[in-house]
């Protein structure tokens, strides 16, 4: 009988993962406990068209993924455009997409435009990433940009994503991101961004159907409630309606949710490992809810909107259809409203229509125009585990590849650093964990 993996969790670092595995001539059993694969990057139908819950794109440095689906030779799909970004601050909409853009973004002085820029170009070199482990972004960008600009641009905006925890996030966290977006560029300085043609959803599809090919078994519906062990080392996991035997088991899932898995789990104190399931438990995220609009017509002209006013509950609006064509849509407009936010926010247990019923007031007194009857259909999206929150000395917390207990294996977004979450990195280390179990269990 050949080796046996068993992979909590159908996101893109399970499908990553399973598809080396698989190649490696081990069996693979994918566990996925919602009704679809692909988690986070996950999709639903509009208009006969996947469109993702959470929108997403590619910035033009998100090498292992675009290079992943290359080797799948499915490069065609990938399509590269112009994005149109801006902000929102003190009741104005402004153009950040191009360096001439930023020259004109008034709120702050012409001399801190250029210091704004120069710092962004900086960021951009900068590769000692350790020397920035003890600051917070908040007193790193202070230093480099000035007090006026730090304000106006990256408080509300660190805030906005951050919320109560937005003075302890990592220097590293920020130079990571304004790195990633701010090197997505065309050689005039225009952002650029990538797209799946038909969606992230038919990329996942086409991924599946790979993996299919390869013996790998995928089920949905699945919930993991328990690892299984002989005394020694994990055997197997425990679903509400089978065992999976196995040589080796990889958790894909956020650590608290690990945690709670041990918990349920009956182990021999030995193999349990009271202070790793503690330390499992204790990684912090946030949640994210996205609305998302379909509408008759374009809210703005802008596809990717920040929000630099903490009086608007939303930190950011992206109008996927001022990126893609509303013609997969059966002509609708899209627009996701981006919430970050602990589960405790009264928000996060809103049910849908209130969530809604919430959001009208906030829409109409940015875009006045905005009328009610534009929307054709709206839904909310949910996720508990969206983004871990990267402080100070990050590095020391990161949990291991091999868990402590043999047969144990972690891969998910909180070992990226010092990359942020994304897809990209879903895959790099999806593939590379697939690889070192095939190496250990070959
Ligand atoms: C709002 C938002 C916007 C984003 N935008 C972008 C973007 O523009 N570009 C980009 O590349 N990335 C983006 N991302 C990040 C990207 O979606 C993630 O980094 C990536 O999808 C993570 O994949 P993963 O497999 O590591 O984790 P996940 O997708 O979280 O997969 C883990 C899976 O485990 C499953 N699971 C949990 N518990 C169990 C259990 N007990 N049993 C079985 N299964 C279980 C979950 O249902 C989930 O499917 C965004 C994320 C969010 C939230």
């Amino acid at each position: 009988m050949a080796t046996h993996v068993t992979i909590i969790g159908g996101g893109y670092t399970g499908l990553s993962a399973a598809y080396e595995m698989a190649r490696a001539g081990i069996r693979v059993t994918i566990l996925e406990q919602e009704d679809y694969l692909g988690g986070l990057a996950g999709s639903f139908g509009v208009g006969g068209t996947q469109l993702e819950k959470f929108y997403h794109h590619w910035f033009t440095n998100d090498v292992h993924i675009t290079g992943f689906i290359d080797e799948l030779g499915l490069a065609d799909n990938i399509v590269w455009r112009p994005s149109r970004t801006g902000m929102y601050f003190a009741n104005n909409f402004y153009k950040l997409s191009t360096p001439l853009d930023l020259i004109r973004f008034k709120p702050i002085s012409l001399v801190n435009r250029l210091r704004l820029g120069l710092t962004s170009l900086k960021m951009r070199r900068f590769t000692d990433w350790r020397s920035l482990e003890d600051k917070t972004a908040g007193d790193w960008l202070r230093e480099l940009c000035g007090e006026h600009t730090f304000q106006v641009v990256w408080e509300p905006l660190l805030r906005g994503k951050f919320g109560e925890y937005w003075e302890q996030v990592s220097a590293v966290w920020i130079w990571n991101k304004i790195k990633l977006r701010g090197g997505s560029r065309s050689k005039d300085g225009a952002e650029m961004l990538g797209y799946y043609r038909g969606g992230f959803g038919s990329f996942c599809d086409e991924l599946v159907d790979r993996l299919r090919k390869l013996d790998v078994t995928l089920m949905t519906s699945t919930s993991v409630q328990q690892l299984l062990s002989d005394g020694t080392k994990i055997t197997g996991v425990q679903t509400p309606d089978e065992m999976y035997e196995s040589d080796a088991v990889l958790a894909t899932t956020a650590p608290p949710i690990l945690a709670e898995i041990l918990g349920m789990s009956d182990l021999s104190p030995d193999s349990c490992r009271p202070d790793f399931v503690m330390k499992l438990g204790e990684t912090t995220y946030l949640a994210n809810i996205c609305l998302v609009l379909e509408l008759d017509r374009s809210l703005s002209e802008t596809y990717w909107l920040n929000v630099n006013d903490p009086s608007f509950p939303f930190v950011a609006i992206v109008e996927h259809t001022n990126f893609e064509s509303i013609e997969g849509y059966d002509g609708r407009h899209l627009v996701y409203l981006s919430k970050y936010l602990p589960v405790t926010d009264p928000l996060y247990a809103m049910n849908k229509k209130e969530i809604f019923e919430f959001s009208l007031p906030h829409i109409q007194r940015m875009f006045p125009k905005f009328s009610e009857s534009w929307i054709q259909e709206y839904h909310v999206w949910r996720a508990r585990y969206a983004q871990p929150i990267v402080g100070t000395s990050y590095s020391k917390t990161i949990l291991p590849f091999e868990a402590p207990i043999p047969g144990l294996y972690l891969s998910n977004m909180t070992q990226i650093y010092p990359e942020d979450r994304g897809t990209n990195y879903a895959v790099r280390e999806g593939r590379k964990a697939g690889q070192k179990i095939a190496a250990l269990l070959n």
